[in-house]
């Protein structure tokens, strides 16, 4: 439920719980201390977030290179959304999103420094009050606790997101897969029938692009090399590198059992770009190279397919919700997608990006043959995805009609965005101490990425 008039988080979720267990498991196998039982068999859930990874960077979405072998035969056991959009280009407004279902306009976190509020009842709670054992290992300093996204699980470990406590400079896939295993071991000696939910996020794709022995040789282009491709070879080995350690837990999965009742849910945070439109990184464009992002679900039940229509981050949430048979929230923007898990099709829906970080100011509106991309001064350009998916043609000029059209879809969903924040307690703003501040310089999150194109408005 969403939190009304004020009510602390507490009671509301206390009341929330009940009414889950009266939903889903009737009121006489409701616990007699009130504390929340999931339905027998309900499904564990595997939460793998990948910082930084583009969608066309993968075997199963047509990359010719062998960057995801694991992934690849995981998409094959799955359902594959092949145009998935995110809710912002980096980091903290999309997981943000992905935790609460909501677009950045209502959790406003859209800063280095902002906080989730506490009154967002994000995924994690929801399944907690539903009965399940919550736990993640993450590795980027926004997923902390700090910035609010760990609301509500029981066990965490966040050791591996600070820069300067990781010996391998910055290399953490192998170690959150470790512990990730540690975890999956455990569960399977307990032998306790509560199901669980594991939040993975993963962070070797994110700059700096780090070598890997006997990886990142297989990815060198021959010749002499710009920077995109030097970057780009680079950050090729970091997802292979991930992928290897990504496919350890998958094969864990199912060598204990689990992997019949456990629903994967595999989605990236946002992209990369490397020059396409005059800059690398991310955080300062809406191109696709950015905000086009994997999404791949596994779930009992449902049968491989390929699924076309575009879909969001916002989308996730009340997925899970409804494939773990727990109610969502009411008025959330996204939708459920356990439709086109059992193979209908989905009805056309706008997807919406926002940026509104320090100098950056951008927003995003795609629906169907269109995109639209809006600067923070009015500026917009449209792009027709079907001649020109690359979007590199503004046919704004040439479609003045759709772009009417696409920048009112556009105005509606944010006004909308920003109704639904009053529901909720605004996003809090963190002071960074100087140490603090440098751990998001090495990051990557200073200011030395250029705008050198008309996109990267101010
Ligand atoms: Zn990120």
């Amino acid at each position: 439920m969403d939190p009304v008039d004020g009510d602390s988080k507490i009671r509301a979720m206390s009341v929330w719980t009940w009414m889950s267990a009266l939903a889903v498991v009737g009121l006489g196998a409701c616990g007699g201390k009130g504390v929340p039982r999931a339905p027998a068999g309900a499904p564990n859930v595997l939460f793998l977030t990948i910082d930084t990874l583009r969608a066309d960077r993968l075997g199963f979405a047509g990359y010719a290179r062998p960057t995801s072998p694991a992934l690849d035969a995981f998409a094959a056991s799955a359902v594959v959304f092949e145009d998935a959009q995110a809710s912002a280009p980096w980091t903290l407004p999309a997981l943000s999103s992905l935790m609460t279902g909501e677009v950045a306009a209502t959790h406003g976190c859209s800063t280095f420094g902002s906080v989730l509020d506490d009154s967002f009842v994000t995924l994690t709670e929801r399944l907690l009050a539903g009965g399940y054992d919550t736990a993640c290992v993450v590795s980027h300093l926004f997923a902390t606790s700090r910035h609010g996204l760990q609301q509500g699980f029981v066990h965490t470990d966040d050791s591996y997101a600070y820069p300067e406590v990781d010996p391998a400079r910055n290399i953490s896939s192998q170690v959150i897969s470790d512990q990730a295993i540690r975890f999956l071991d455990q569960k399977k000696a307990t032998a306790d029938a509560t199901p669980w939910m594991l939040w993975l996020h993963y962070f070797d794709p994110h700059e700096d692009y780090m070598e890997h022995p006997g990886i990142s040789a297989d990815f060198v282009t021959s010749g002499e090399r710009n920077a995109a491709q030097v970057y780009g070879d680079l950050y090729d080995g970091e997802v292979r590198y991930t992928d290897l350690h990504v496919g350890r837990v998958l094969a864990r999965l199912e060598e204990l059992g689990f992997a019949a009742n456990t629903l994967v849910v595999l989605v990236a945070d946002h992209g990369e770009e490397f020059f396409e439109h005059g800059a690398a990184g991310h955080g300062h464009s809406m191109h696709r190279e950015v905000v086009h992002v994997p999404l791949v679900i596994r779930a009992p039940g449902c049968a491989p397919a390929r699924v076309t229509e575009t879909v969001r981050q916002i989308d996730v949430l009340p997925t899970v919700l409804e494939l773990v048979s727990l109610p969502s929230a009411a008025g959330l923007p996204g939708r459920s997608l356990v439709p086109a898990l059992r193979g209908q099709n989905l009805s056309e829906m706008g997807a919406l990006s926002e940026l509104a970080n320090g100098a950056y100011h951008l927003d995003s509106w795609q629906r169907g043959r269109f995109k639209l991309i809006r600067d923070g001064k009015g500026g917009a350009r449209l792009y027709d995805l079907t001649s020109d998916p690359l979007e590199l043609s503004d046919v704004a000029a040439q479609h003045a009609s759709e772009l009417k059209a696409l920048l009112g879809e556009l105005d509606d969903a944010q006004a909308a965005g920003r109704e639904r924040a009053k529901l909720y307690g605004g996003a809090r703003e963190l002071a960074f101490t100087p140490g603090q501040q440098d751990d998001l310089d090495k990051l990557g999150y200073g200011s030395q990425h250029d705008a050198s194109d008309g996109d990267q408005a101010k």
